[in-house]
């Protein structure tokens, strides 16, 4: 929490949402200037919740977040409206998220429209700037969202996402719907834009490999729970939780060198309503041992804030 002061974003996040019907059940992650934090877990595992908590568009029960070192946990929905212009989100699907009925250029005008910001004509200039930067044609605005692919309509969600200057993102699946190599043009776009605004960027996916060109670090969700976050580098070459090793087993091996053992899952996700004792991933991990059915292991992290949370596999000391 020392910390909190040099991130633009630092998120504990505790309890069950109302109509919720996934727990997540403490998790906790800073995001500091210019970063990507990588959010991976099978679908149900709670991160999709964990983005809409960031955003304030569900309460949490126990917890805190931070914008900038403010507490905005407990703000009301008007001292909210600053803060709404710093985090914007894009979603899996540009195409449901964007209105059919309005023009592209209007997609992008209309945050400024809402918050009132510049006149119409500076927000023509504004809308076309946007456009060309990430790589639609300025023509392109008269057009509607069904004349686009489906990796312009994701630029068209990026381009709305930066109308109004944020300083954090946050792309729910923003590339999961796309084919492989529109995943890494957008993926590629989403990089250039950080480095040129020093965005900060929550990114979450269901896949190791589709996060692990973007990502400064990554954290892994299992049932409502992170089980392991660590530098890049150190999650991708040196896993230190079952969990994170199953997942990478799956992922397409991009150098030589890497040799990933072959980890397959036994059984079903169990229910996050009522999750297993112990460690939550007893029930499918390979090298369970008697103590995971009922102590649950600590997120506990080695001096290069590399962290994991599993009995077998605490840091050397
Ligand atoms: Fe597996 Fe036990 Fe580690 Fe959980 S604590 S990941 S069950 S070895
Ligand atoms: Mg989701």
């Amino acid at each position: 929490a020392g910390l909190v002061k040099h991130y633009p974003l630092s998120a504990a996040w505790f309890g069950r949402a109302r109509g919720q019907v996934r727990a997540v059940d403490g998790v906790s992650f800073a995001i500091g200037e210019g970063e990507t934090l990588g959010l991976v877990g099978e679908s149900g595992c709670g991160k999709s919740t964990v983005g809409k908590a960031v955003l304030k568009l569900i309460e949490p029960s126990a917890g805190s977040i931070r914008l900038n070192g403010e507490d905005i946990t407990a703000l009301k929905p008007a001292a909210m409206v600053a803060h709404r212009r710093r985090m914007q989100v894009i979603f899996q699907d540009p195409y449901s998220s964007l209105n059919p009925r309005m023009t592209a250029g209007n997609i992008v005008a209309e945050p400024l429209i809402n918050f009132g910001i510049g006149n119409r004509a500076e927000q023509q200039e504004r809308v076309a700037a946007l456009f060309g930067r990430v790589g639609l044609r300025p023509d392109q605005r008269d057009n509607y969202p069904h004349e686009f692919s489906g990796g312009q309509r994701q630029r068209l969600g990026i381009a709305r996402a930066l109308a109004l200057g944020p300083s954090l993102i946050i792309g729910d699946e923003p590339v999961s719907a796309l084919d492989v190599s529109v995943q890494a043009q957008v993926i590629n776009l989403m990089m250039d834009l950080q480095e040129e605004y020093r965005l900060s960027y929550l990114f979450i996916a269901h896949d190791l490999g589709v996060v692990e060109h973007i990502s400064h670090r990554v954290a892994v969700m299992y049932l409502g729970k992170i089980v392991e976050v660590a530098p890049r580098a150190a999650l991708f070459e040196a896993p230190r939780h079952p969990y994170t090793e199953a997942l990478l087993a799956a992922v397409p091996v991009s150098h030589p060198r890497q040799r990933r053992r072959r980890l397959v899952l036994k059984g079903d996700v169990p229910s996050p309503i009522n999750p297993p004792s112990g460690c939550r991933f007893h029930t499918r991990c390979p090298i369970a041992v008697e103590r995971c059915r009922s102590e649950e292991p600590l997120l506990v992290a080695d001096t290069d804030g590399h962290a994991a949370a599993c009995h077998l596999r605490e840091p050397a000391r």
